[in-house]
């Protein structure tokens, strides 16, 4: 579980009082502008857009690349990655996750490859990075789009860059219970002026001036009070993200020696932001069932997620497909009933985490 981090009241009034006072309050105002700057220089990205969540950032992603056809993606995700594809209709393609990572297989994803294929959905799930590398590889020798689903990496680099700058386009949340929030928000990262000036007319109904519609467009935009709230957020988002850093290595040492638990591995050339804490049960060594450890947990009012289950290709809408066959997913449906995520924010108290941990080993 997260929670939202909020910014104090009395720095949130000055905010309200400007906006109130500008009578701007939405349409690409002052506070959106300014937040796209800051973020563009946090997060070492070349340029950003704004949006009003990211499930329609997602959809004007795939609106701005003119995806069509079928679309590799995981059934490991929020259930919104694939949602984006169906609003888009375009097919998605369920490929399973290396075990590992937790993200897209590379070697499955070549073999799901069609004549019909013409972009890759994939997902840095919990900020882990999918092999960016060989993922570029096939765009290339395919000649595919890519569309990183990077609502859990906020912040992540690898080798010292931003994550956010592989793929075509890279779509961030920004909904309240993300590392960075603006209670409801989302953003698109892009490589060029160009594609960035269309993204800004997707998320405004395509409009170029008064008079002249050129795409069919969406309402994406951020209001001036979501933004706000970014900027205020935006200033303490270091010191949030050392506090998780902490909390992870205190989950980490506590729980090294439990038997059957194991934690996600983290790689040496990353710097994580710390969004998620999963932890996978193995039954048999546990001694105990991964609901079995929720349940328990739940009764000493401790809220884990079992996040990601069930997989999105379970879903009504989505469980007739071809790929989403079980034995297409095995290591997706393993990991799925292994998984939970701890508790993690920074107000959480160390006193908590020994607590959680003894409830977890006990
Ligand atoms: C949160 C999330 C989304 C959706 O973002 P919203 O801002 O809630 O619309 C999409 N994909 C993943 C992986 C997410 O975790």
């Amino acid at each position: 579980m997260t929670r939202p981090s909020l910014p104090g009241l009395e720095e949130v009034l000055p905010y309200l009082e400007r906006i109130w006072t500008s009578r701007t309050v939405t349409n690409n105002g002052p506070l959106v502008i300014e937040l796209e700057r800051q973020l563009a220089e946090y997060l070492e990205v070349p340029y950003i857009s704004l949006f009003n969540n990211g499930t329609i950032a997602l959809v004007a992603a795939l609106q701005a690349l003119d995806v069509q056809g079928e679309v590799i993606t995981t059934p490991y995700s929020f259930v919104a990655s694939t949602h984006a594809l169906w609003w888009h209709r375009a097919e998605p393609v369920f490929v399973d996750i290396d075990p590992f990572t937790n993200n897209l297989d590379p070697q499955k994803i070549q073999d799901a490859i069609t004549s019909r294929t013409t972009a890759i959905l994939p997902v840095h799930v919990y900020g882990q990075p999918c092999d960016v590398y060989q993922i570029e590889q096939l765009s290339k020798t395919y000649d595919l789009k890519i569309i990183y689903d990077a609502a859990h990496a906020f912040g992540v680099k690898q080798r010292g860059t931003s994550i956010l700058t592989h793929g075509d386009l890279s779509i961030l949340s920004f909904h309240a219970t993300k590392v960075f929030n603006t209670i409801e928000g989302g953003a698109i990262v892009s490589s060029s002026k160009e594609l960035k000036e269309k993204i800004d007319r997707l998320r405004n109904f395509g409009f170029v001036d008064e008079t002249t519609v050129v795409l069919p467009g969406i309402n994406g935009k951020m209001n001036e009070i979501q933004a706000s709230i970014g900027l205020l957020n935006l200033k303490s988002i270091d010191e949030e993200i050392q506090r998780r850093k902490e909390i992870y290595q205190l989950y980490q040492t506590l729980l090294q020696g439990v038997v059957g638990l194991r934690i996600m591995p983290l790689m040496e050339d990353v710097e994580y932001n710390y969004s998620y804490l999963p932890i996978f049960i193995e039954e048999d060594e546990f001694g105990a069932s991964r609901d079995d450890l929720y349940y328990r947990l739940k009764n000493y009012e401790i809220y884990c997620r079992r996040y990601f289950y069930p997989l999105i290709s379970t879903f009504a809408p989505y469980s007739s497909l071809p790929s989403s066959k079980r034995g297409n997913l095995k290591n997706a449906y393993k990991v799925a009933q292994q998984v939970i995520c701890l508790p993690i924010y920074p107000e959480l108290s160390n006193q908590m985490i020994e607590y959680i941990c003894k409830c977890i080993s006990e």
